[in-house]
């Protein structure tokens, strides 16, 4: 039987042992040292914009403690892009604090900056301003930040971006990961670098990041004994998962490289299929890591539908997926607030997200071209 070919597994560029045989010979195997050090300067340096880096255990972990600095508590409302994974939108649950949703633009199918507007309006009016906006470049693609901080800035609303998806991707030449009052990277193990399990708060301060590595080592007062004023979590990197870090930093631009080639080998794929799109870039503004490559499929043309593409590639065992089911269709979230543009529904509908690992091979490829050929 032939190898199962994925939709994204991790890719070692191979001196991540080098780092983590390092940890072993000096013993430091905890959640400091060295490579959690250099790990942090290592995406600071790349990211610019003289951001501060706190590397943590997930990206779950860095939305929750983002959304704790920010000051969000029991009772308050956040609004969130519904079009993204659920970790998005789960820590303003974890805070007591509720979920608002907001639906996506079809250009970048990231949220949409007038229905955000709209939004906020109608929650003010309602009584309660939201604490904080959580805006998604979804699938790498960078959503429309300069309309999306305008109207945060209108209100006076802390925007935290998760950059999940996106390391690697820019806007107006601008890195992901930098536009948020505070932002977010996850390092899960599909994600376009890895530390087998990982992520990390971004912020322009200092002393934030200092807050967050606080409550990230379990808020331990300085003294000798343990003491506890605040309520802390044991949310900090390893030392081991960091040294794979510093490693992976040495691959990702050629990872966003081989992502971004995935991504033209399926438009040169369906450039002569009517009614299948690849997802690209809305203009020269939007720089994308392609972290996943995606289609929609508008049946009415092509007769058939991404759950029979689906089906079709999983007998030749090649994974695909459809598209993030959006947060407002959740069940767990179906009582949540929703402003509704009716794009994320369709994409949920009509889309597909296909294999598009950095280290995909030219076999592989000929293995997706081919079970693909019935739907050219
Ligand atoms: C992966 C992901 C997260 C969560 O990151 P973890 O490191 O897996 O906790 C959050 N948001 C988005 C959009 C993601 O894709």
């Amino acid at each position: 039987m032939k190898d199962r070919i994925y939709l994204s597994s991790p890719h070692m560029g191979g001196t991540e042992q080098h780092f983590v045989k390092e940890a072993f010979d000096t013993n430091w195997i905890s959640p400091l040292g060295k490579n959690v050090d250099g790990f942090e300067a290592d995406l600071q340096s790349y990211l610019g914009e003289n951001k501060e880096v706190a590397a943590l255990s997930s990206g779950t972990a860095a939305l929750h403690l983002a959304l704790l600095v920010t000051g969000v508590t029991k009772g308050d409302e956040v609004i969130c892009q519904s079009m993204t994974f659920a970790a998005s939108a789960n820590p303003i649950v974890y805070l007591g604090a509720n979920p608002v949703f907001v639906d996506s633009e079809t250009n970048t199918w990231n949220i949409c900056s007038e229905t955000l507007e709209q939004a906020i309006k109608d929650r003010i009016a309602k009584g309660k301003k939201p604490k904080a906006i959580i805006a998604v470049h979804l699938y790498g693609m960078p959503f429309n930040a300069s309309e999306i901080l305008k109207i945060a800035s209108k209100y006076s609303i802390p925007v935290i971006e998760d950059s999940a998806e996106a390391l690697g991707s820019s806007y107006k030449k601008q890195k992901c990961g930098t536009f948020g009052d505070i932002s977010i990277l996850s390092f899960n193990g599909n994600k376009i670098i890895t530390t087998s399990g990982g992520g990390a708060l971004v912020t322009a301060s200092a002393a934030l990041k200092k807050k967050a590595v606080f409550l990230a080592t379990q808020a331990r007062d300085d003294a000798p004994h343990y003491q506890h004023s605040e309520i802390g979590y044991n949310y900090r990197l390893s030392n081991i998962c960091a040294g794979i870090g510093r490693g992976q930093m040495e691959v990702l631009d050629k990872h966003v490289t081989l992502k971004r080639k995935m991504n033209a080998f399926y438009k040169e794929l369906f450039s002569k299929t009517e009614g299948v799109s690849v997802f690209t870039e809305p203009s020269e503004k939007y720089f994308s890591n392609h972290w996943l490559s995606c289609i929609l499929i508008d049946q009415a043309v092509t007769g058939y539908s991404p759950s029979e593409v689906r089906e079709a590639l999983e007998k030749q065992h090649i994974e695909s997926r459809p598209l993030w089911k959006p947060m407002h269709l959740q069940p767990i979230f179906k009582e949540a607030p929703f402003y509704k543009t009716g794009v994320s529904e369709r994409l949920f509908t009509t889309g597909l997200c296909l294999p598009s690992g950095s280290n995909l091979s030219e076999e592989d490829k000929k293995r997706i071209a081919a079970a693909l050929q019935p739907f050219l």
